[in-house]
């Protein structure tokens, strides 16, 4: 595929990547990948939204929003390794290495600027998985933030394992970079545990020690 260069000569502009589908209502890429365009008053907006002391319902929508746009995302993905391998491999993308697979539906998210993660699966046995993200795109909004505030991503990260293992999982953001952290840490597992770990972060337990209670 080539796209037409714009007045800087370098990069394709959004009305060459982005395809309007009028009768479906949608935006999509070339690769069909359905996608979204925002004001750039939208993160900070959403910020305010997310740290209100009584925005629960505002956190649990922006987590829902994230959980189902990771599965209709792995849904794509799954298709796409599928033609990738072949159908001739018979190969679907359950019989493929959880990472492998993650890391291949986190890399255009990283790549549109999501944030680059990092996926530790050291605790699978436990149904646990812990991802370290850095640069946060709803922290980097969210300056005097007083919670945690990247439940967009935690719904991501819960909807993904989710999706792979066939089962439920949930997931909570406990160190976030909107607090000065370096970078924001999430757990991803089964829900009564990770529901346990947003009261050990409500209680001041420090990252670490929940990361060591979790192992
Ligand atoms: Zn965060």
């Amino acid at each position: 595929m080539s796209f037409r260069s714009n007045s800087d000569g370098l990069r394709p502009t959004p009305s060459e990547l982005i395809r309007p589908m009028l009768a479906e209502g949608a935006l999509r890429l070339a690769d069909g990948q359905r996608i979204a365009v925002l004001p750039g008053a939208f993160f900070p907006q959403l910020s305010v939204g997310l740290d209100q002391p009584s925005g629960d319902h505002v956190r649990h929508a922006v987590y829902k929003l994230g959980y189902e746009w990771a599965l209709q995302d792995m849904v794509r993905l799954s298709r796409q390794l599928a033609a990738e391998f072949g159908a001739g491999a018979n190969l679907d993308l359950w019989q493929m290495d959880v990472k492998f697979v993650l890391d291949r539906w986190w890399a255009p998210l990283n790549a549109a600027g999501w944030g680059a993660w990092t996926l530790d699966l050291s605790s699978r046995t436990r149904r646990f998985a812990f991802v370290e993200l850095h640069h946060s795109l709803v922290a980097a909004h969210s300056p005097g933030a007083t919670q945690p505030s990247c439940h967009l991503y935690a719904g991501l990260f819960a909807g993904a394992l989710s999706f792979f293992d066939r089962i439920e999982s949930h997931s909570v953001e406990f160190q976030c970079a909107s607090l000065g952290a370096p970078s924001c840490r999430f757990v991803v597992g089964p829900g009564p545990q990770v529901d346990e770990v947003e009261s050990w972060r409500q209680q001041k337990v420090a990252p670490d020690e929940i990361r060591r209670r979790l192992t």
